[in-house]
C-alpha cells in the first residue's frame, strides 16, 4: 500500500515515550500525553484544531484505535488544548473531564484567554508575530467548544488508565487542573508549568508570560501546589519533558517569574 499524499499529521520525533504507559506528543507547538493501559488510553489535552490529525495519528502509533480513549482529562479550555476534544466526544461518545471551575470556560459561557489586541501591542517581542500566525492558522482563535464537559466524578485519583489525580491550579485559567500519577512520579502540568514556549526565549521550567494568564499571582501560588508533589518528571503543555524534582522545577519557574 503506497503512502497517503500529502503532509504528515506528525513528525518522526512527535511521540516521545516518558515510560512503558506514558508518551508525551508534541503537536504543531502544544503538547499532549497519552497514558494507556493495555488496549485503552487516557488522552490528557488534545492540541489545537488544526492538530486533530496529529492527536489520531499519534495514537494510532500506538496501536490505540481512537475510540479506545477511555476519557480527554482537560489541563484547561484554551483551543490549543481542546482542538480535539469536542471532536472526539461527538464521534466516539469519549467523556472529556475536567475541573468543575473550567467547565464554564469549556462551554464558552466566557473566554478566558489572551485577545488578539493583547498579543499585536507585544508583537514587536522576539517569537511573538510568527508564534499568533500560527496559533489563528491552527484554529487558536476559531470558535471553540465542548457542549457537555463534564466535571471530574470524584475526589482523589480518577478510575482511568494511570489512575490520575487531578490537581487545582488556577491562575492561567480560572479551572486549570495538572494531573499526576503518583504511582510513576510522573505531573502532567499543562499552562501552569511549561519548559519553552515560542513566544519565550528562556529554556526549562518556567510560567508562560504574563500576558497568557488570567491572574498571575494565582498561576505563582500553584506553583507551590505542583512543587508539594512528589514527581521526578514534569510533562508540560508546551517545552520538552523535564527530569528532575517538580520542586526544584517550581523553585526556578518562581525565580524566573
Ligand atoms: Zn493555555
Ligand atoms: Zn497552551
Amino acid at each position: 500500500m503506497s503512502a497517503p499524499a500529502g503532509p504528515r499529521p506528525l513528525r518522526d520525533d512527535a511521540v516521545v515515550r516518558v515510560d512503558d504507559t506514558v508518551h508525551l506528543v508534541s503537536g504543531s507547538h502544544t503538547n499532549w500525553v497519552i497514558v494507556r493501559d493495555g488496549d485503552t488510553c487516557t488522552l490528557i489535552d488534545t492540541g489545537y484544531p488544526g492538530d486533530r490529525e496529529a492527536v489520531l495519528a499519534s495514537l494510532a502509533r500506538l496501536g490505540l484505535a481512537p475510540e479506545s480513549v477511555a476519557a480527554v482529562l482537560v489541563t484547561h479550555a484554551h483551543n490549543d488544548h481542546i482542538g480535539a476534544a469536542e471532536h472526539l466526544r461527538v464521534t466516539y461518545g469519549t467523556p472529556v473531564l475536567m475541573h468543575e471551575a473550567e467547565v464554564p470556560h469549556a462551554r464558552r459561557e466566557f473566554l478566558d484567554q489572551v485577545s488578539v489586541g493583547q498579543v499585536l501591542a507585544r508583537a514587536w517581542r522576539p517569537g511573538v508575530l510568527p508564534w499568533a500566525l500560527h496559533a489563528i492558522r491552527s484554529g487558536g482563535t476559531a470558535p471553540l467548544r465542548v457542549d457537555e464537559p463534564r466535571p471530574f466524578p470524584v475526589e482523589g485519583a480518577l478510575d482511568l488508565p494511570g489512575r490520575p489525580v487531578p490537581l487545582h491550579t488556577p491562575g492561567h485559567t480560572k479551572g486549570h487542573a495538572a494531573y499526576h500519577l503518583p504511582a510513576l512520579g510522573i505531573v502532567i502540568t499543562g499552562d501552569a508549568l511549561v519548559t519553552g514556549h515560542p513566544t519565550s526565549r528562556a529554556a526549562g521550567p518556567q510560567l508562560l508570560p504574563g500576558m497568557f494568564h488570567a491572574d498571575r499571582a494565582r498561576a505563582l501560588g500553584s506553583l507551590d501546589v505542583l512543587g508539594a508533589l512528589d514527581a521526578d518528571v514534569v510533562l508540560p503543555g508546551h517545552g520538552p519533558v523535564h527530569r528532575g524534582p517538580v520542586g526544584a522545577a517550581a523553585d526556578r519557574a518562581r525565580e524566573r517569574a
